[in-house]
C-alpha cells in the first residue's frame, strides 16, 4: 500500500491543502483527506496535484513531421490542404518498427508535459503497398506497446477511411487508411479489440475520419450497429472547403446533417467543429456531444476559431487534444483557446459560468471531464475514491507557485506555468516521470528510427 502527502491536491471544486492520499496496491485511491491517518506512514511530495490530463485527439505518426511544413512561398498558398500533402508522402513511409519509436517518444513527452491518457485517432492501417498486414492492427498493436512501454493510459481508435472526398474515390496518397466497407472496418476493430489485450491500461473506442472520408449512409448505418456505450470520435467541419463541398453534395453543412440525420448523444466527441453557425453551435451543444478541440494544431494549420461562446452558453462541453503535436501542452492548447476568443470578442470572461467564475478551473473541469469522455471514462471529480490515482504534480519550490492562495493557483498554473515546473507524472499510483527525466534509450531509437526515414 502506498500513501502520500501532497502540498495541495485539486478537485473539481478547488484544492484541499494539504492533502492526503491512501492507495490500494493497484494505485487505486482508499482515501482522501485534509487530515492524516495516523495509522500509515505518508510519503511527503512538495508539490500541488492535479488530474493527469487527457489528450483527447492524437495521429502519433505526425510527430516525426512537426516543424517540417513552415518554408513557405509568398507567391503561393500554402493552406491545410498543402499540408496534407506532406502529411500523407510521411504516412506513406512509415514502417512498424518506425511508428513505435516515434509513438514511444511521444507518448514520454506526453507525461512529461502532464497528460495521463492519449486517445489515438488511428488510420494509417496498411502496409505502405496499401495491402493489409497479416495481423490487420499491426501499427495499431505497436501504439498500444509505445504506450504500455511508457506507462501512459492509451485509448486505441481504428478509424473507418473509405474515401478522397464527398462522392469521390479515395486517391493512392490514401492507400494504406481504407476499409472498402462497414464489414472490413469491422475485421479491423476486432483485430484492434485483440491488440489491446497486452495492455491493462489500453481502452477501444470507434470512428470514422470525417463525413468527406466516409459516405454519410455508410456512416450512419455504421453507428446503428456499433456497441453505443463506446465513445464515438469523428473529424468535422474543419475547414472551409470541407463545408461548402459538404453544402454541394449533402446540401447540408457537416455539423447540420450530421444534428438532422444522428442520434447525437454524449458519446459522440466531434474534433474541430471550426465553422459552426450559431444554429449548429446551440443544437450541438443541445445535443450532448461533445468537442474536441486542438487550439495548437488549429492555430498552425490555419483552420480557424471555434465557435466556443455561443458553444459554452448552450451548455457545450469539450476536451482538448494535441493532434499533430506542434504543441504538447495541455495549458498551452488552453491559453490559445482562451486567447483566440479574448482577441476576437475584447473581453477577458472567456472560461465562466453562473457557477464557476474561476477561468483556470473552469479550464480543467472541461479538459478533465469530457476528455475523461473521450476516453470511456465517467467520472464525478477529479479524484475519487476506488478510481486509479493519476496526477501531473507542480512542483511546491516554485516561488510563484509557493506563494499562491487557494484561489490563485489554479489559474497561475494553466496561465503562468511552464513544463520546467513539473515535479513529475503519476499514473496508477507510480512515478512514470520525474523531473522531466524520459530514458535514454526512447530517445535513441526514436533518433534512428528518423534517420532512417530521411523526411528532416
Ligand atoms: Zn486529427
Amino acid at each position: 500500500m502506498k500513501a502520500y502527502r501532497f502540498k495541495g491536491l485539486l478537485q473539481k471544486d478547488g484544492w484541499l491543502m494539504p492533502a492526503f492520499v491512501r492507495l490500494d496496491e493497484q494505485g487505486n485511491i482508499l482515501e482522501i483527506s485534509e487530515k492524516k491517518n495516523k495509522s500509515f506512514t505518508y510519503s511527503n511530495v512538495n508539490g500541488f496535484a492535479l488530474p493527469g490530463m487527457q489528450n483527447a485527439h492524437s495521429h502519433a505518426f505526425q510527430y516525426a513531421m512537426v516543424g517540417l511544413t513552415e518554408q513557405h512561398d509568398s507567391k503561393n498558398n500554402d493552406d491545410f490542404w498543402a499540408w496534407r500533402k506532406a502529411m500523407y508522402q510521411l504516412a506513406l513511409s512509415i514502417e512498424p518498427d518506425q511508428m513505435e519509436a516515434i509513438a514511444t517518444m511521444l507518448y514520454a513527452e506526453m507525461l512529461r508535459h502532464g497528460y495521463t491518457e492519449v486517445a489515438e485517432f488511428h488510420y494509417v492501417h496498411h502496409q505502405p503497398s496499401g495491402t493489409p498486414y497479416l495481423n490487420k492492427a499491426e501499427l495499431g498493436e505497436r501504439l498500444v506497446a509505445a504506450a504500455k512501454k511508457v506507462g501512459i493510459k492509451i485509448t486505441l481508435i481504428p478509424i473507418f477511411y473509405q474515401k478522397g472526398g464527398f462522392g469521390q474515390k479515395a486517391n493512392d496518397g490514401q492507400r494504406r487508411f481504407l476499409s472498402s466497407n462497414i464489414k472490413e472496418y469491422q475485421q479491423l476493430l476486432q483485430s484492434s479489440k485483440t491488440a489491446i489485450e497486452q495492455y491493462k491500461s489500453a481502452k477501444i473506442a470507434v470512428g470514422v475520419h470525417s463525413l468527406r472520408a466516409v459516405e454519410p449512409v455508410v456512416v450512419k448505418e455504421l453507428i446503428e450497429q456499433l456497441d453505443d456505450s463506446l465513445p464515438f470520435h469523428i473529424h468535422v467541419s474543419e475547414q472551409l472547403k470541407e463545408v461548402e463541398a459538404s453544402l454541394a453534395y449533402l446540401g447540408k453543412r457537416p455539423v447540420e446533417w450530421m444534428l438532422d440525420n444522428l442520434d447525437l448523444n454524449d458519446h459522440f466527441h466531434l474534433v474541430h467543429a471550426t465553422h459552426l453557425t450559431k444554429s449548429e453551435a446551440t443544437r450541438l451543444a443541445q445535443s450532448k456531444a461533445n468537442v474536441v478541440l486542438c487550439p495548437s494544431t488549429e492555430g498552425n494549420l490555419g483552420d480557424g476559431l471555434f465557435s466556443l461562446k455561443t458553444f459554452q452558453k448552450a451548455g457545450g462541453n469539450w476536451s482538448i487534444g494535441t493532434d499533430s503535436h506542434i504543441g504538447l501542452n495541455p495549458f498551452e492548447e488552453l491559453r490559445i483557446l482562451d486567447y483566440g476568443q479574448r482577441l476576437i470578442s475584447h473581453q477577458r470572461n472567456t472560461f465562466t459560468s453562473e457557477t464557476q467564475g474561476n477561468s483556470g478551473l473552469f479550464a480543467l473541469n472541461n479538459l478533465i471531464f469530457s476528455g475523461r469522455k473521450a476516453m470511456g471514462v465517467a467520472t464525478s471529480d477529479f479524484f475519487e475514491k476506488g478510481n486509479a490515482f493519476d496526477a501531473l504534480v507542480m512542483d511546491g519550490k516554485v516561488p510563484i507557485l509557493n506563494v499562491c492562495t487557494k484561489e490563485n493557483l489554479t489559474s497561475t498554473i494553466v496561465y503562468a506555468s511552464d513544463v520546467s515546473m513539473h515535479l513529475g507524472t503519476i499514473v496508477n499510483g507510480e512515478w512514470v516521470i520525474k523531473k522531466g527525466q524520459i530514458n535514454r534509450s526512447i530517445k535513441q531509437n526514436f533518433i534512428a528510427a528518423l534517420k532512417t526515414l530521411k523526411n528532416r
